[in-house]
């Protein structure tokens, strides 16, 4: 059996990885590249997707599942095997990408035009999920799935609802991918499955260098800038990614107003995202999915008492505009697009105003250059200056740290393999070397790397990833100038004919 590398190789997005056994081909994730990978989601595909038999999806993130339409665009009719919330979430975020993408083609569109050049072409539209959605196949956690030799379970990981560890059996080999896992501690879902047995563990390594800051100090600091906005009687703004961030939030805020700020609750609250509205019901609708003291929680009671309000329509998010004493929640998470930039553009010059983020701010967004400390920023075509009071907020992550992923880990029988995924090339090595500090052997795969796997007991090593370089590099050069792939043939074959003859 084989196991190639599509993805989430010494990079975080474009999870996807292809097990090849002598009769089928399964996919586990195929996922969008994403930030400065973005372009490679245009890229011709690594495998024929008419010959993939099935697919496996540990969790709905785009960075996981936002490709498979494309994979269906391109032929595959395989089945899609996930858990029922990961189903319903990936379908809500797909809506959502091409809802977006066509925004984005339609403004492109309109300057191409008037500079004669052809409309943009999607990466894949409605009908494309239409028809990805028909082969979801609903599996559960903890119940054992046969797919032609492959058996598979599906077991919780912790890190957004429904999101899964997959362990996979085929040719006497053991396989466990650990999916996104989340932090040791969930308050959401149930913590991360503890496997025990496995030949070949794929293991992310996200956080692989880094601790999150102890969620008590987290919620203090949370707590702190709440009080400060309701003495000002002014505006908190929270920009919050709408999958798992957002719910988390609110039930913080529950926790606050039940049990610490009881003041709270002179705070009008606001979630302003229709797609996040819909994400908090598909938390309801599963409560055998999250913890069980959180079922309550979602299912209504509770936010009741907590009195926040969905707002749905662009009219009921611009009478937000007009208040002064607020908690207004939106997306996107990184300040990059979506209904919180009108907020920022009417709170964030006033200096008695709060914005908080609560979570990670990638280089390049609008949100990591006022946590940065820009005093002036372009929001929608408007300069806005940067008065209001700033605070991040970092404890809040779906994400375990390298603690947790150690711990998670140092579960597993000496004789494991782990591949180490889903982490730039410096938290990789970090998680890489403090598992061969337990003993562990460990590799970091490159892209389009193949591993061939055996059974511990027949086990070969698996060469370095420089091995591939040489041969990766002609690939990308190709792939990049297809016009000169016969040159290249031609320049290498000669190269290593006089080579051969020197060493003779
Ligand atoms: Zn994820």
């Amino acid at each position: 059996m084989e196991l190639t590398f599509l993805g989430a190789a010494q990079e975080v997005t474009g999870s996807s990885y292809l097990l090849e056994s002598d009769n089928a081909k399964l996919l586990i994730d195929f996922g969008m590249f994403q930030g400065k990978e973005e372009d490679w989601n245009y890229q011709p595909l690594d495998i024929k997707a008419k010959e993939v038999s099935a697919l496996l999806l540990t969790h709905a993130h785009l960075d996981h599942s936002g490709r498979i339409p494309v994979l269906v665009k391109n032929g595959f009719r395989g089945p899609i095997f996930a858990t029922p919330p990961t189903i319903e979430l990936t379908e809500l975020l797909w809506e959502d990408t091409v809802k977006l993408m066509k925004e984005e083609k339609e403004r492109l569109d309109r300057k191409r035009r008037r500079q004669d050049k052809p409309p943009v072409e999607l990466l894949f539209d409605e009908e494309d999920i239409d028809e990805a959605s028909k082969l979801f196949v609903p599996v559960p956690w903890n119940q054992t799935e046969t797919f032609k030799e492959f058996q598979f379970t599906f077991q919780p990981s912790g890190h957004i609802l429904g999101a899964s560890s997959i362990e996979v059996n085929a040719e006497n080999v053991k396989l466990v991918f650990s999916g996104d896992l989340g932090q040791q501690d969930t308050v959401l879902e149930p913590p991360p499955y503890i496997f025990e047995d496995a030949d070949y563990v794929v293991i992310e390594s996200t956080y692989g260098d880094r601790q999150h800051k102890d969620v008590r100090e987290t919620r203090a600091e949370f707590k702190n800038a709440l009080s400060a906005a309701i003495r000002d009687q002014s505006k908190v703004l929270i920009p919050t990614f709408v999958v798992d961030r957002a719910q988390r939030i609110i039930y913080e805020l529950y926790l606050l107003l039940t049990q610490e700020m009881p003041e709270l609750a002179s705070m009008p609250m606001f979630f302003d995202s229709p797609l996040g509205n819909k994400i908090t019901a598909v938390y309801s609708s599963y409560p055998e999915y999250l913890l069980p003291h959180l079922s309550e929680f979602f299912q209504g009671m509770d936010q009741e008492k907590l009195g926040i309000q969905y707002v749905d329509t662009p009219e009921q998010s611009k009478k937000l505009n007009n208040l002064d004493f607020a908690l207004i929640m939106a997306g996107s998470g990184m300040c990059t697009g979506g209904r919180i930039l009108h907020h920022l553009k009417h709170g964030l010059w006033n200096p008695k105003n709060h914005l908080i983020f609560v979570g990670y701010q990638a280089a390049g967004t609008l949100g990591r250059s006022i946590v940065d400390g820009a005093r002036n920023v372009k929001i929608i075509g408007e300069d806005i200056a940067v008065r209001a009071q700033v605070h991040t907020i970092n404890g809040f992550s779906s994400h375990a740290d390298a603690k947790d992923l150690l711990s998670w880990a140092k579960n597993f029988q000496p004789d494991t393999t782990f591949m180490v995924t889903h982490g730039e090339p410096q938290p990789a090595k970090s998680l890489a070397v403090s598992l061969g500090s337990l003993g562990y052997h460990s590799v970091i795969p490159a892209r389009r790397q193949t591993v061939t796997l055996r059974p511990r007991k027949e086990r070969i090593a698996i060469p370095p990833p420089e091995a591939y370089t040489i041969g990766q590099k002609i690939d990308n050069f190709v792939a990049k100038y297809p016009h000169k792939r016969k040159l290249v043939e031609k320049v290498l074959t000669a190269l290593l004919e006089s080579l051969e003859d020197s060493e003779a």
